[in-house]
């Protein structure tokens, strides 16, 4: 890059964000000239035009216009279109390109521990994220079902992606190796609820919760207190993120220090 490039947040709210250490401490590593600002948005679309006409390199996306943004975009990549949710923009010359990394995320966190073909997987929640997480898996071969508490959502969710789907009620009852928690429960601040019960814990092989605040939930405190093989939230937000490294400068990030910033930012939040 010859110009200092601006990457950004787009969101509402944004001031807890951890995207902006964990882009800057990359930008750093990779000796980039590139900086990275959070921007509070009330209208996505005259952000869009903000971010062709000031040349902005790219963008995330979170809360709450990971879908609103969808119609402002040039073109948007198959993971987003069958997620229906786009998370991160590429501006190529003015065209705004939109992606997903929250899938990519969420697989690379798995990998090295899980193989996941095949597996029987519950997931909870069938929000934005589930989305996502239900794609990625389903892409894998695995056996997934989905619980939500709204039951409506979830047997859509779970039609959609030809997954099955179980009531909310019957979570703790069902027959899974790994379990996949993709609701807030547990997050900060109500740090003391756990999405099931640590009893029902021990039956899976592999327990992963998307919460990244708390660094670690109680469930997964409950899942690691039984011998379970955990993944932390913090895991997919690193690998979302570095993803959107990828598509914005086709460079590879350094993840272990991402890893490292924001692991540290959320034990010193705790
Ligand atoms: P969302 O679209 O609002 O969906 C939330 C889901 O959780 C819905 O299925 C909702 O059920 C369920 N839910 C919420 N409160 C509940 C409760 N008290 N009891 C039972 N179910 C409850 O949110 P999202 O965007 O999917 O995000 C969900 C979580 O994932 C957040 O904590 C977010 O920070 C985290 N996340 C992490 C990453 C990462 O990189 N680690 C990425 C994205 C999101 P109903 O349908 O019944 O409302």
């Amino acid at each position: 890059m010859k110009e200092e490039k601006l990457f950004c947040l787009l969101g509402n709210p944004v001031s807890h964000s951890l995207s902006p250490l964990m882009h800057r401490t990359a930008f750093k590593a990779m000796d980039l000239k590139a900086c990275y600002h959070a921007f509070l948005i009330h209208d996505i679309a005259g952000a869009l035009k903000g971010i062709r006409s000031l040349s902005i390199g790219g963008a995330s996306v979170t809360i709450p216009f990971k879908e609103a943004i969808i119609p402002y975009l040039d073109w948007i990549d198959d993971d987003a279109k069958c997620i229906g949710a786009v998370n991160t923009v590429l501006n190529r010359d003015g065209s705004l390109l939109g992606f997903n990394t929250d899938a990519r995320g969420f697989l690379n966190a798995l990998a090295g521990v899980a193989n996941v073909a095949k597996k029987k997987v519950i997931v909870l929640g069938a929000g934005g994220a589930a989305r996502a997480v239900v794609y990625a898996l389903m892409q894998q071969g695995a056996d997934v079902t989905v619980t939500n508490r709204t039951g409506e959502r979830g047997e859509r969710l779970a039609r959609e992606f030809s997954a099955s789907f179980l009531s909310w009620e019957e979570r703790e009852a069902a027959e899974a190796q790994i379990l996949v928690n993709t609701t807030p429960i547990g997050m900060y601040p109500r740090t003391e609820e756990s999405p099931v019960d640590d009893k029902s814990m021990k039956r899976f092989e592999l327990v992963v919760d998307i919460v990244y605040n708390p660094w670690e939930t109680k469930l997964l405190k409950a899942a690691k207190k039984k011998g379970v093989k955990t993944i932390h939230g913090a895991e997919m937000f690193v690998q979302q993120g570095a993803e959107q490294i990828r598509i914005w400068t086709g460079l590879e990030p350094p993840v272990e220090v991402m890893r490292k910033a924001v692991k540290e930012a959320l034990k010193n939040e705790a």
